[in-house]
């Protein structure tokens, strides 16, 4: 892999990176009024793969009976979600770093536009690439969005996603 690849692979890979990245730029605003709960829960966020949406769809998963395997390193993206039972595999996209088309959270910052906007293409075209080959090598590929997540619209969600799992057996 050439060595642009590589630091392109852990600038995309590596939340951490990101979520420290929006921290250093919002610690100039984040003074002593941020209360304890809110940096507890910025810091809960940082230290990586339990993100909110992705608990939920995994609770939800675990209790219809799903059992899976986490951040797959040996599948193209490394999907969040792998039901090798049922070939599928689920990424549970956060809207802003993903691109999400038409959606109120991808919005792009006033400052550093074209930084943003550079970053985040490139973030959509790997995705474009991860997907085209994971269905290549035979897996359904399911992609769920932060957005799709938030409580009113949740249940209709997860139901959609039950119904996207070929074969699907719930309990
Ligand atoms: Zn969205």
């Amino acid at each position: 892999m050439p060595k642009n690849n590589i630091e392109e692979d852990w600038v995309y890979n590596n939340r951490e990176f990101n979520l420290i990245f929006i921290l250093f730029i919002s610690s100039r605003k984040m003074t002593d009024n941020v209360s304890k709960e809110r940096r507890r829960e910025i810091m809960s966020s940082v230290r990586g793969k339990d993100t909110k949406p992705e608990l939920i769809v995994r609770h939800f998963l675990f209790s219809k009976g799903f059992r899976y395997r986490l951040q797959n390193i040996k599948l193209p993206g490394k999907p969040d979600i792998t039901l090798q039972k049922y070939k599928t595999v689920i990424f549970i996209n956060g809207c802003f770093w993903h691109g999400h088309k038409d959606c109120k959270i991808y919005v792009m910052p006033k400052s550093n536009e074209k930084f943003w906007r550079d970053k985040i293409e490139t973030n959509i075209a790997r995705d474009k690439r991860n997907i085209a080959e994971l269905k290549n090598l035979g897996w359904n590929v399911i992609i769920l969005w932060e957005c799709e997540l938030k409580k009113t619209i949740r249940e209709n969600t997860l139901t959609n996603l039950i119904e996207s799992i070929p074969n699907a057996k719930i309990l």
